[in-house]
């Protein structure tokens, strides 16, 4: 066993402290990374504060985790001590259901994912990436470009495949109007991808100080979704339309702007449901209102290589660990651009 300090929630109410546990001897394939970055993604929030219902205290969250290799396992071929990797939302999966065998361990019933979820090797909870190592199965593991400044890649292993995938997997491309809801975490990154992928891009938002931000990140053109004559402009304008914004809202807005068989995806998880949408709204031009969730190893691996070959990464403030329970306070006022990276070298002097 080896000692590890982190950062942990003993209870919802509770600010993040300091805390002592222990990871893992390392199996045969395992690879222990030290732990130079880990994003703040808006979902820690939710599981600190238990707004999803499922949390086990105490908790170590993070899932946007970047370091090095410190240490690998007797049957480790693919990493060796030094390399720059990361670890995203997922530790372990089965390996053999048809999720798994299609490269899609995120649907795997026996997914494990990288913190607030049990830990079949010691009992307990996995710890996350607020902390200053963590050991997973090579299989979890992904090579990050040393082109790329790393603290940046870190939101990548969450926000970048959350929005790279629905992207991918709905084909946008060249010649399509694609539209990002909201400017976050997420909707930086969608609008990023969305650019290269050739597509072209609108962005939603309420805000006015964000149109400057909008256009610099890849937007085309910003439309204000709170001005009705701005939205009736676009009415059945949009091929796809990925939908970031996690507080519960109207989803018949955005309905109404898709193309026949266009296509609404939702990407945040609100803690309470957004109003029922309108099905005259999705039957009269045949639109769909569609999930989606992180993506599958193989998949997350193509994102970060598309990102060293695009030169894309997130934009980021970094922090001391030290300051992030204010961090988690401007997450929620969104007052971050776009997305807090705590540097663990706070965490080890
Ligand atoms: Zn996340
Ligand atoms: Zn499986």
């Amino acid at each position: 066993m080896q000692k590890t300090i982190g950062y942990a929630a003993h209870n919802q109410n509770s600010p993040l402290v300091p805390f002592n546990f222990e990871r893992r001897d390392l199996t045969a394939t395992d690879v222990q990374i030290e732990i130079l970055y880990c994003g703040v993604c808006h979902s820690d929030i939710h599981q600190v504060r238990n707004e999803w219902g499922n949390s086990v205290f105490p908790m170590v969250p993070g899932h946007e985790i970047v370091g090095k290799v410190s240490q690998v396992g007797s049957k480790v071929t693919a990493f060796k001590i030094g390399d720059a990797v990361g670890v995203g939302c997922m530790v372990n999966s089965c390996r053999v259901c048809p999720d798994c065998q299609d490269h899609l361990e995120q649907f795997c019933n026996a997914a494990e994912f990288t913190y607030n979820w049990p830990d079949k090797h010691l009992g307990g909870s996995h710890y996350g990436g607020y902390s200053t190592q963590i050991v997973v199965d090579q299989d979890f593991v992904l090579y990050v470009s040393d082109k790329l400044e790393l603290a940046a890649v870190a939101p990548l292993l969450c926000a970048g495949i959350t929005t790279y995938s629905p992207l991918r997997h709905w084909k946008v491309g060249r010649g399509d109007k694609v539209g990002i809801v909201g400017l976050g975490g997420l909707g930086h990154m969608g609008l990023k991808f969305a650019h290269a992928l050739g597509a072209h891009v609108v962005l939603f938002t309420t805000n006015p100080a964000k149109i400057e931000d909008g256009k610099r990140l890849g937007a085309d053109e910003v439309v204000l979704s709170n001005h009705s004559d701005q939205m009736q402009q676009h009415l059945a304008g949009f091929d796809f339309i990925l939908d970031t914004v996690s507080a519960p809202h109207s989803l018949d807005a955005y309905t109404a702007l898709l193309k026949r068989d266009g296509t609404l995806c939702l990407v945040g998880l609100p803690d309470h449901p957004h109003p029922s949408p309108s099905v005259g709204n999705l039957i009269f031009k045949r639109r769909r209102i569609v999930g989606s969730l992180i993506g599958g190893i193989q998949e997350t691996q193509e994102m970060l290589d598309f990102c060293a070959e695009n030169s894309i990464t997130s934009d980021i403030e970094i922090i001391p660990i030290q300051q992030i329970n204010e961090a988690f306070e401007r997450v929620l006022k969104s007052d971050v651009k776009y997305r807090f990276v705590i540097d663990l070298a706070s965490l080890k002097s």
